[in-house]
C-alpha cells in the first residue's frame, strides 16, 4: 500500500489546512524534547507561532535510556502541549509509546508520533493504524529502508493511510555525531513510496552546529519537512540538552532555511 507501484502520485496530507508533501513547500516541525512545564511551552510555542511554525512537537511520554531517567508528564503534558498549540493557531505532535496510550493522546494531539524504538513494535503500528489520526513514523536506530517501510505498511493496512515517514539517522560506528543521516534512505522513500517524507536533524546530529547543513541536504535530496528540537534554555533541560537549539540557534536556523521552506 506504501508503494508507488499502487499510487503514483504522491500523497498530500492536509491537516486542518496544514499541507505536506507533493509539491508543497516544506513545513518545519519545532519545539522541545520534552514538555517540561507551562511556561517553558507558552514561550516556545509563541516564539515559534512568531516564526511560522504551523507543528508544534514536544514529549508528553518519553523513551528515556534510563528507566531512572526523566520519563515525561504523561497527561498532563499531552493537556497542556495541546493547549497551548491551540493558543498558538498551531498543529501538535507528540509520541505514544504504548498501545494503551493511544486513545488519550489521539485524543489531545493532531498528529501521533512513533518514536525510532518503537518502530518495530507492531501492536502500536496495528493500533495507531486504527486511529484517526496522522501519524509521523520514525526511522528506527538500525532499521533497514525496507523493514521501516513495512512498519509503515502496518499502519496502512489498518485503514491510515496518512502517515509521515521520517529519517532521523541510523546507528553506525561513526561517534561524532550521535546518528548517521541517511540521506539515500530519504531520496528512496521518496522514489519507492508516494508519502511524505522528513527529516529529524536534531536527533540525527546530536549537535547543534550540524543542524543547517543537514536541514539544506535533506531539502536538496527532496525532503518534505524537517524537524527540529527548541528549547527556551537548552541547558536546563529535562532530556537532550546537547542539542536542542536555543531561541538565538533558531533565529540563525530560520534565516538559513525560510527562503526554501513554508513558513507562516
Ligand atoms: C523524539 O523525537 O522525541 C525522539 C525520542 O526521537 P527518536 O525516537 O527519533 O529518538
Ligand atoms: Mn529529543
Amino acid at each position: 500500500l506504501v508503494s508507488r507501484k499502487v499510487k503514483q502520485d504522491d500523497t498530500v496530507l492536509d491537516i486542518d489546512g496544514v499541507r505536506i508533501g507533493g509539491s508543497e513547500p516544506p513545513i518545519i516541525i519545532a519545539g522541545p524534547c520534552s514538555i517540561e512545564g507551562e511556561e517553558q511551552m507558552e514561550q516556545t510555542a509563541a516564539f515559534l507561532a512568531g516564526k511560522g511554525v504551523r507543528i508544534l512537537r514536544g514529549g508528553a511520554y518519553k523513551p528515556r535510556t534510563s528507566p531512572y531517567g526523566f520519563q515525561g508528564m504523561g497527561v498532563d503534558g499531552l493537556i497542556l502541549g495541546s493547549s497551548v498549540a491551540r493558543e498558538h493557531g498551531q498543529l501538535f505532535v507528540t509520541e505514544v509509546m504504548d498501545t494503551r496510550d493511544v486513545e488519550v493522546v489521539a485524543e489531545y494531539a493532531d498528529i501521533l508520533q512513533i518514536g525510532a524504538r518503537n518502530m518495530h513494535n507492531f501492536a502500536l503500528l496495528r493500533e495507531v493504524g486504527r486511529a484517526r489520526r496522522p501519524v509521523l513514523l520514525k526511522r528506527g536506530l538500525s532499521a533497514t529502508i525496507e523493514e521501516w517501510l513495512y512498519a509503515a505498511e502496518y499502519i496502512l493496512s489498518e485503514g491510515n493511510n496518512e502517515v509521515i515517514l521520517c529519517e532521523r539517522g541510523i546507528r553506525t560506528y561513526e561517534k561524532w555525531t550521535r546518528n548517521t543521516l541517511d540521506l539515500s534512505a530519504v531520496a528512496l522513500a521518496k522514489q519507492e513510496t508516494h508519502l511524505p517524507v522528513i527529516v529529524d536533524v536534531t536527533h540525527a546530529a546530536g549537535r547543534r552546529d550540524l543542524l543547517i547543513p543537514l536541514a539544506k541536504a535533506a531539502l536538496a535530496v527532496g525532503a518534505d519537512g524537517i524537524h527540529v528540537e527548541v528549547h527556551p534554555n537548552p541547558a536546563t533541560a529535562l532530556s537532550d540538552n546537547e542539542q536542542q537549539l536555543d531561541f538565538a540557534g533558531y533565529e540563525q536556523f530560520n534565516a538559513a532555511l525560510s527562503s526554501l521552506m513554508r513558513v507562516a
